[in-house]
This record gives C-alpha cells, sequence and structure tokens, in this order.
C-alpha cells in the first residue's frame, strides 16, 4: 500500500517538475531561436547578395538543433534527479503516515486481544451454568458475580479507550485558569494520603487534569505497596507524586508511556497499561511535561510540570 502510494507521490512530484522544465525549456528555445532568426535577418539586411555572411544559415540551423539537444540532455537529466529524489521525499514525507497506521493497527489488535480474554471468559461461564440442569440459585448468583466483574473489566477498558481517542485526537479542551492545589484535593479525594499542596495556578483544563492526577495517584498506591505516598503541588505549575513501593525497573522505564505496555512485575495488578499513556496525552495537550524517577524495589516519583 505504501509502496503504491511512494510511487504515485513520486510520479505527482516528476509531472510538476517536468511541466515547469518543458515549460521554461520551451520559451528559453523560443527566445534563442528568436534571436539567431533575428541575427540572420539583420545579415540579410545588411548583406542582401550573401557574399559576407558573417554566419551563415547551415551554422545558424545547426545552432538551434544544439540548443535543442542541449535542452533536451538538461531536461532528461532533470527527470532523473527529480525521480530519485522525488522518491525519496515521497518516503519522507509518507513516513509518520506509515508510522501512525501501523501504531493504529498494534493498539486495533491489541485492544481486541485485551477485550477478548474477559469475552471468552465470560463466554465459557455462562455456557457451563446453562448446560448445568441442577444449578442452584445461590450458584447462580455466585456465576453472575464473576460475570458481572468481566462485563465491568470490559467496560473500564472501554473508557480508558475512549479517553485515549478523546485526548489523543489534540480535541482543544476548554481552558481556564486553575489552581492545582484544588485539583490534587479532588483527586486525592478521601484516601488517606500524605499532602503537602501550595496555591499554584496554571492556564489548564480541571476535569482532564483531575483524571491526570487521579491515574498517578491510584498507580503510586496499586503499586505502592502499603507504604506512604504523597502528594506534593508546588507554585509554578508543579506536582510531584511520590511512592517507596516497587518501583520500576530501568529495562521498563522507558516504555511505561506505552498503551497497553505493563511491567512482568505489575501482571499480578489489575490493570490494562493505558492509564500512563492517558496521563501523557493530557500533559501533552497542556503543553506540558511529565518525568519520573524510579529505582527497582524503592519506589517512583512522577513530576508534572504544567
Ligand atoms: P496499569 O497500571 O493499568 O498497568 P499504566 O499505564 O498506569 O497501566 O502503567 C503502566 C505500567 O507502568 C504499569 O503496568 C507499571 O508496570 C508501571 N507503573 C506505573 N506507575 C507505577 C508506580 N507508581 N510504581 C511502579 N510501577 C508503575
Amino acid at each position: 500500500m505504501f509502496i503504491e502510494a511512494r510511487i504515485k507521490l513520486t510520479a505527482w512530484y516528476l509531472a510538476i517538475i517536468m511541466a515547469i522544465s518543458i515549460f521554461f525549456s520551451v520559451i528559453i528555445y523560443r527566445g534563442a531561436t528568436f534571436e539567431i532568426d533575428r541575427i540572420q535577418r539583420i545579415q540579410i539586411l545588411r548583406h542582401p547578395l550573401g557574399a559576407t555572411y558573417v554566419l551563415d544559415s547551415d551554422v545558424l540551423r545547426e545552432t538551434k538543433q544544439r540548443i535543442v539537444l542541449w535542452l533536451v540532455m538538461i531536461n532528461s537529466s532533470i527527470f532523473i534527479i527529480s525521480a530519485i529524489a522525488g522518491y525519496f521525499l515521497a518516503g519522507k514525507t509518507l513516513e509518520p503516515i506509515r508510522t501512525n497506521v501501523e501504531n493504529q493497527k498494534k493498539f486495533i489488535s491489541d485492544s481486541s486481544h485485551e477485550l477478548r480474554t474477559p469475552l471468552t471468559s465470560l463466554k465459557t461461564e455462562i455456557e457451563v451454568a446453562l448446560r448445568d440442569k441442577k444449578l442452584s440459585l445461590s450458584n447462580a448468583k455466585v456465576q453472575l458475580k464473576s460475570n458481572l466483574e468481566d462485563v465491568n473489566k470490559m467496560q473500564r477498558l472501554a473508557n480508558y479507550l475512549l479517553k485515549l481517542n478523546v485526548y489523543e485526537d489534540g480535541q482543544k479542551l476548554p481552558m481556564t485558569k486553575v489552581d492545582l492545589k484544588e485539583i490534587a484535593l479532588d483527586a486525592v479525594g478521601k484516601r488517606k494520603i500524605k499532602t503537602n499542596l501550595k496555591k499554584s495556578i496554571v492556564a489548564g483544563n480541571k476535569d482532564s487534569l483531575t483524571e491526570l492526577l487521579t491515574i498517578l495517584i491510584d498507580n503510586a498506591i496499586k503499586y505502592g505497596e502499603g507504604k506512604e505516598v504523597e502528594v506534593r503541588v508546588k507554585p509554578k505549575g508543579v506536582v510531584e507524586i511520590e511512592d517507596h513501593g516497587i518501583g520500576i525497573s530501568d529495562e521498563d522505564l522507558p516504555h511505561i508511556f506505552d498503551r497497553f505496555y505493563r511491567s512482568d512485575k505489575s501482571r499480578g495488578t489489575d490493570g490494562y497499561g493505558l492509564g500512563l499513556s492517558i496521563a501523557k496525552s493530557i500533559v501533552d495537550l497542556h503543553h506540558g511535561t511529565i518525568k519520573v524517577e524510579s529505582k527497582l524495589g524503592q519506589g517512583s516519583k512522577f513530576t508534572v510540570l504544567i
């Protein structure tokens, strides 16, 4: 698909360049032959008998032919150079689109895979229950509870996917002046977390920033091994969320913001590996930065600058 598009784009580049080149070649040829004809006319006027022509008509005809030859050679060189450069440039132009399409494909395949797991379990459980002729009411309730868990999982995944779509779409969110201290208080909610919150006014979208801090706080608790979690808001739009839990290895660190990425150590906990991708998209929408410092077994510190 991309090879075909690359060749088509190269053909378009070439067609445009050659049209311009041929247009100017015709003008150059017309100009040059006009001058040659003028010289010929002047010679005829000055020496009507033709005996003392400085340039005879054969030389002039040959000059015209040589001009044509030169122009053909120049146009052929332009054609070859443009074809090579055009093919290269078309590749460069299409590269971001190609990467994007590949990412989308991977995203669709990962999402389907994640959806298939709870769906398969749901289907199997329902089939087994239907086959059980002596299924008691209490067993049926246990069954339904387990089904509900699977449905909740799928709903959570669908919500994550929808959010990712909204934030990664780069849609303009309404921005107002917001206090990160208030947002952090909202995100912490009733959870027992150490806080050190200073007033910090930034231009941002309240709901998405609350979502961002909620994701980071949820992770700090989830991977915090029950140890202390601290949220700090500093002036000039800085928020830090620190835990003393499992930490992140150096191999995992570069990937944690990738969609569906989960470290091996976190496989035992609930999650889809989408929280930090959403967090990163929200930070990007605010033209901010998100950094993480972490040591395996010692904990992690996420620093957001809005
Ligand atoms: P999820 O938590 O659902 O797996 P996230 O996108 O929020 O997805 O996080 C991606 C991965 O980054 C997690 O699976 C985990 O390995 C790692 N991670 C994120 N936050 C922390 C943290 N505070 N401590 C240790 N590891 C973390």
